[in-house]
């Protein structure tokens, strides 16, 4: 029986996760789950999964959660804030599900591969900006990574196992499929005003607000190809983006003999999310197969780089390196925040985006704290850009 801590249990990932999990109970126990501040929801979870420990990543709740427990008659431990989420990472668990949103997920994050587990990473902010550190982590912990963002699942699936490095294995290049989001095709102009609930309406995933602007911007397939070239050793000009409306090819590998593998399927997270879970044994999923009759026609097609300019971003953020993807990660969670709370319009996350980089020359990354204090500095750059050009 392997111990699994799913942390960001109330999110998008962490509900496929857990109904992975629940279609395995000879296989697979829930021994942690966390949430950043619904109580009712994480309480709600324990009881339908019985974990050991319930952590809530703001502290002010932990009391409320002590008694939400106790009044459902659970014996789960609760804890709180980062040294929670880093007990629950780097205790008891043999897998652990890194599903909290954005560079809040790097602390409990680093905590898993540093304490050797199997870390099943969703959270691609934590890679985006500490690839090295992590790395590092996992290395010295001996723990393994495999991914969970479709993309990236799909690369994994289609490289040979042991991960070889890319030259050995005579990978010419790696793909990134993209949707498009829901505003593939629009213009500039179209796009001036568009509202949060427009852009978090995704033609084919269902996923947390954040990562759905992201998906909406391209940023999501910017930090994508960040992440790829942490994972996989791949140079910025090895990794490509196609744009693939229908979502069912995940993503492929170009070889040096002219052969292209591709891992395909529906766009549900629960097919990556068992691959890894059970790697390298398959395991149901609850997702259907595909049906290529009824699929029809698969489109492919060049990304909108002008329109869409968060994706040149990050390649930017690439090839200066150090700091850089930091600070492009930093400044857009403070810009997409801003755009859903209704205050910056979809086409000023890219500037603000760019004007942060503009004024944060990339430093080398050393150490964690230096890392932590350019996420700080950017998001106090983004603030400052936004408030003197939109007063927000
Ligand atoms: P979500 O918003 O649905 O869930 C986020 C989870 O993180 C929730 O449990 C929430 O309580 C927790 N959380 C939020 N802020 C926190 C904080 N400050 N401290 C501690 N916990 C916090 O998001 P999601 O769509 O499940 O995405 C989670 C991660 O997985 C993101 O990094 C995203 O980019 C990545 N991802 C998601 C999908 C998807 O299909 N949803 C696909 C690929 C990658
Ligand atoms: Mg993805």
């Amino acid at each position: 029986m392997k111990q699994v801590a799913v942390l960001g249990a109330t999110g998008s990932i962490g509900a496929s996760a857990l109904d992975v999990i629940a279609r395995h109970p000879q296989r697979f126990a829930v021994c942690a789950l966390s949430a950043h501040r619904d109580v009712d929801a994480l309480v709600a979870l324990c009881v339908r999964h019985r974990p050991a420990l319930a952590v809530i990543a703001d502290p002010t709740l932990e009391s409320t959660l002590k008694s939400k427990l106790a009044a459902a008659r659970l014996s789960t431990r609760a804890l709180s804030g980062d040294p929670g989420l880093r007990e629950a990472a780097a205790r008891e668990a043999a897998i652990v599900v890194a599903a909290i949103v954005g560079a809040a997920g790097l602390d409990s994050t680093l905590a898993a591969a540093r304490a050797g587990k199997r870390l099943l990473l969703a959270n691609k902010e934590a890679v985006v900006m500490a690839g090295p550190l992590l790395l590092q982590a996992l290395r010295e912990g001996g723990g393994e990574l495999v991914p969970i963002d479709s993309e990236h699942n799909a690369i994994f699936q289609c490289l040979p196992s042991g991960r070889p490095d890319l030259e050995r294995a005579g990978v010419r290049r790696i793909v990134l499929t993209a949707s498009g989001g829901p505003f593939r095709g629009r213009t500039r102009a179209q796009l001036a005003a568009v509202t949060p609930d427009q852009a978090c309406a995704h033609p084919n995933w269902v996923m947390g607000r954040k990562i759905s602007v992201d998906s909406a911007t391209l940023m999501n397939k910017g930090l994508e190809v960040i992440e790829a070239h942490w994972l996989f050793g791949a140079r910025h000009d090895q990794i490509d983006v196609v744009v693939h409306p229908q979502s069912i090819v995940h993503s492929l590998v170009e070889y040096a003999d002219g052969s292209t593998l591709a891992q395909l399927g529906n766009p549900d997270m629960r097919t990556a999310l068992a691959h890894a879970l059970g790697y390298p044994e398959r395991i149901g999923s609850g997702v259907a197969g595909l049906d290529f009759a009824r699929l029809g026609a698969l489109q492919f097609e060049a990304p909108d780089r002008v329109t869409f300019a968060c994706l040149d971003l990050a390649y930017r953020a690439l090839a200066a390196g150090g700091t850089a993807p930091a600070i492009l990660n930093a400044a857009n969670e403070v810009a997409v925040a801003a755009f859903l709370a209704g205050t910056l319009p979809f086409l000023a996350i890219a500037e603000i985006i760019a004007a942060t980089l503009d004024a944060m020359p990339a430093e080398p990354v050393e150490t964690l704290e230096g890392l932590i204090y350019a996420d700080l500095t950017a998001r106090q750059h983004a603030q400052r850009i936004m408030r003197r050009a939109y007063c927000c």
